[in-house]
Formats: structure tokens, C-alpha cells, sequence
């Protein structure tokens, strides 16, 4: 038979109470959060696994006999699938930076800190940190005791344990970043082997003891104390903005209650069993009111609607609304300022879209021959020496024809065609031959142009000047 005293959910009464003293104090120091369970918890597992498996398995993935994802900075090539860019396409990836912080400020605006909650990779690293630390060293109560007990076998093998899980995740984070630079298939081996690059391997320790360092220690800190983000995305913040709330009105007066006793008594539905703060990841109390600490992961729901299920109560004394939707009021239309976000990002999107379709897939450059200005040739002709450069930006093998335009009579001796494979660039040196008499300047401008033979569409040129002597 449940006795009275069974019905009430006391503060923290599973925990003994010398560790709800330990407790009060570690929570200045150190962070122990509570394990829990429920729907958007779920959802966070959801959305993080395909996220985490595209991260850890790209840089596996072939595309045409070479990496489908290889930021090859040696050859300055990005390779992006079938997609290939160059120094001359930086002006898709400032594009790409432009539209993801214009969708970033669109979801901000719209529900609040979803990225930073959900899938920003400093959330996503410490809950699987956090995830390793409850399976080596227990459940928060369990964690607090063993930081506070004198160090032991028992305690060696438990933290030994801990810190290789979180070495061998953050080891595999620093390779797999690497592995965007790198062709993994080649850094590993050599990894292994002790033949690495040492700017590769140094890059991957570097990267691997910064994950450790984040996910393992530093944790709520890189939100609260080091992140920009957080600081000011209040300015996109406005009453309709969806965050995680407290209901102040339904939850108070706060204090233990008999299960379904909310409705006769006067008491509120919040029976201030602390669980909110005990999962939250940044030690804070929504009950508070909104705070900037606050990353909208959403545990302290899921810990609230726990409770409520037990107590009885519905569902949803800690949720996501907005300050207008908990004043009552309706939201009309869409405010101006998310029109104005999704109009910048469209314009953004449309504008990328044309720059990438309409990129140049050759490009050429031209260089005078820096040992004579000029030489002189049979028949009183002058011949000048340009150093050409073709890229080729496409996939595939293209054979282009050189072509110098704009000096009447002026010939190329020699190859006048070449053929370029995929992605690479041709260096070639070109003789032109031209009659001084068909030369108005000194330095007369000259066209060179690179023509596909295959598409005439495909082209590029580019300018130098012939130098002749004074007449
Ligand atoms: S208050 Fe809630 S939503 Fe905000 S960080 Fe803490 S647990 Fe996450
Ligand atoms: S808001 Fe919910 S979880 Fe937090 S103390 Fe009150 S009842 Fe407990």
C-alpha cells in the first residue's frame, strides 16, 4: 500500500544526503548531469546520427577514382563530388558561407537556438563525451561520489577507462577532419606506420587533443564563455521566436505536492524536484526565465514532462513557446524581419546558383618571356616568347586550340593545340612570329585565347603585349 509520504516526489530523493550536500558544492565547480530520457531526446539522436555517420564517412567515400570530398590545398584544387573549384571559384564559397548564416539567422529567428542544441558539433561531441562517462563512471550521484572518494584501484580503472573512450573519439575526430585535406586512405596507413607528413600528423593531434579538450572539460564553457554565437543572436530573437520556456503561471507557487493534487490545492504544478537543472547541460535553472546560457537543447523538457507524467499533470510545464504564445497572444503573418531573411537568402541562393552554372570551365593566363623583350627573324620578322598557362576545369580530358588575335599576320610556331586532363593545369612556352610593319606600338596589345575544339563555346583568353624595337 503507497503511503502518503510515497505520492510526493521529494527534492532529489534517491540521493543520500551527505551527496546532496557534495552535490550543492560540485555544482559550482563541476557540471554532473543527469541521464534522461524522451521524445526530444530522441529527436537529437535521430537528427546527430545521420550527421555523425556523413562526418566520419565522407572522407571514405570515392567519387570517380578520387575522394568524393578532398580539399586538396597542395594543388589547390576542391574537389566536391563531380564538382571541381579553384582559387578562381572562392567566390562560390563565400556564397555558401553568405547562405548558411543567412539560414542560421532564418532558424534563430524562427525556433530560436535549434543549431546550437541540436546539431552544432560542440553539443553533439559532448553528448557522446558525456554518453562515455556515464557508461565507465555511473549515474551523476555515482559520478559525484567517485570524484570526491581517495583515489583507488577501483577509481584508476573507472577513469583510465573513461579517458581512453575519449581519446579513441577524439583521435578518430582529429583523423577524420584531416581526412578533408588529406586522402584518408593514405593518411591512416602512414599514421600507422610513423611515415606521415609531420604537418598532416601534426594537424591531427592538434585537432584530436582540441576535441578532448572541448568535449571532455571544457564543455558548457565554450557556449557560455567562448562562443560568439551566443552573444548575439538575441538580436534575432523576437516575440515569436520559439524557446525553451518555464510556465510561471501554471508552475507556481513551487513545492512538493501530493500526486494530482494541483487542482484542488493551491499550490502550482511545479513540485521543484530540481530535475530540470540536474540534466541541464549548462547548469542553469529555466525557471530563472530565459537566459543567454541557455542552448535550447531541450533535456530540461524531457526531464519536466517525466515528472508530470508521474505527478499526474499535463505534459509541458517546461516547453518551447514564444513569448507571445504564453501572453496568449496570436502571431499574424510572417514578421518583416524573417520575410527579409528569406528574401537575402533566396537572392543568395539564386546568385550562387548562376555564378556556379555559368562558371568558366577553362581558364588562361599569359606571361611575357622575362629573358628578351624580343628576337630577331628571317625576313625582317620579330618574334616575342609568352609563357601560357591553361587549366582545365572541368572533369575530363579537353583539347584546346591557342589562338593569338588582334596582330594582323601574327603566327604561332609550332604546337598550336593541346590536350589537358581533367582538373589539371598545362604550362606551355609559344613563339609568336609578327611584321613590325603590322605592329602600331611598341608594346601592341595581343589576344590569347584557349578554344575547346570539341565545344567552341568553351573558351577563355587572356592579354599580353608584343614588344617590338623603336622603328
Ligand atoms: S535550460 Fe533546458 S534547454 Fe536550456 S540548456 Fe538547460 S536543459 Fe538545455
Ligand atoms: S520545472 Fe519540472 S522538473 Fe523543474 S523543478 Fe519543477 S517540476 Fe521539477
Amino acid at each position: 500500500m503507497n503511503s502518503q509520504h510515497d505520492d510526493v516526489i521529494a527534492v532529489d530523493s534517491a540521493v543520500p544526503a551527505e551527496v546532496s550536500e557534495l552535490d550543492k558544492k560540485s555544482r559550482r565547480e563541476k557540471i554532473y548531469t543527469r541521464a534522461i530520457e524522451g521524445r526530444f531526446q530522441r529527436l537529437r539522436l535521430y537528427t546527430g546520427w545521420p550527421l555523425l555517420l556523413g562526418y566520419f564517412l565522407l572522407p571514405w567515400l570515392m567519387w570517380d577514382g578520387r575522394e568524393a570530398i578532398l580539399f586538396d590545398l597542395p594543388a589547390r584544387k576542391f574537389h566536391i563530388l563531380s564538382l571541381t573549384l579553384w582559387p578562381q571559384d572562392l567566390i562560390l564559397l563565400a556564397f555558401i558561407l553568405i547562405i548558411a548564416a543567412f539560414t542560421l539567422f532564418t532558424v534563430t529567428a524562427l525556433w530560436g537556438r535549434l543549431w546550437c542544441g541540436y546539431t552544432c558539433p560542440q553539443t553533439v561531441w559532448t553528448a557522446i563525451f558525456m554518453y562515455i562517462e556515464q557508461r565507465f563512471e555511473g549515474s551523476r550521484n555515482q559520478r559525484i561520489k567517485l570524484d570526491q572518494e581517495p583515489m583507488s584501484w577501483r577509481k584508476l580503472r573507472k577513469k583510465t577507462l573513461k579517458h581512453c573512450g575519449w581519446g579513441l573519439v577524439a583521435a578518430f575526430t582529429g583523423l577524420t577532419f584531416v581526412s578533408y585535406f588529406v586522402p584518408a586512405r593514405q593518411l591512416l596507413p602512414d599514421l600507422l606506420t610513423f611515415s606521415a607528413d609531420l604537418g598532416a600528423a601534426s594537424f591531427v593531434l592538434l585537432f584530436s587533443a582540441a576535441t578532448y579538450l572541448n568535449a571532455g572539460y571544457l564543455r558548457e564553457k565554450v557556449c557560455t564563455d567562448m562562443c560568439p554565437y551566443a552573444r548575439f543572436q538575441s538580436v534575432m530573437f523576437d516575440k515569436n521566436t520559439l524557446v525553451v520556456t518555464y510556465d510561471t503561471d501554471r508552475g507556481e507557487p513551487r513545492g512538493s505536492r501530493k500526486r494530482f493534487a494541483s487542482k484542488e490545492s493551491h499550490q502550482g504544478d511545479c513540485i521543484d524536484c530540481e530535475l530540470c537543472v540536474q540534466v541541464c547541460p549548462t547548469g542553469i535553472d529555466i525557471r530563472d526565465g530565459l537566459q543567454y546560457e541557455c542552448i535550447g537543447c531541450a533535456l530540461c523538457i524531457d526531464a519536466c514532462d517525466s515528472v508530470m507524467e508521474k505527478m499526474g499533470s499535463p505534459k509541458g510545464l517546461v516547453g518551447y513557446a514564444s513569448e507571445n504564445a504564453l501572453a496568449g497572444q496570436k502571431t499574424t503573418g510572417i514578421p518583416p524581419k524573417i520575410l527579409g531573411y528569406i528574401a537575402a537568402l533566396l537572392v543568395m541562393l539564386a546568385l550562387f546558383t548562376s555564378s556556379l552554372f555559368n562558371r568558366s570551365l577553362v581558364d588562361i593566363s599569359v606571361s611575357r618571356d622575362r629573358g628578351q623583350l624580343y628576337l630577331p627573324a628571317a625576313g625582317g620578322l620579330i618574334d616575342n616568347v609568352f609563357e601560357i598557362r591553361v587549366t582545365n576545369r572541368s572533369d575530363e580530358v579537353a583539347t584546346y586550340r591557342i589562338e593569338a588575335v588582334g596582330i594582323t599576320g601574327a603566327s604561332i610556331l609550332g604546337e598550336e593545340s593541346i590536350t589537358v586532363l581533367g582538373g589539371e593545369l598545362f604550362e606551355l612556352g609559344v613563339r609568336l612570329r609578327a611584321d613590325p610593319s603590322n605592329l602600331p606600338f611598341p608594346g601592341t596589345p595581343v589576344l590569347f585565347r584557349a578554344v575547346s575544339i570539341h565545344h567552341e563555346a568553351i573558351y577563355a583568353e587572356a592579354e599580353s603585349r608584343f614588344i617590338r624595337p623603336a622603328l
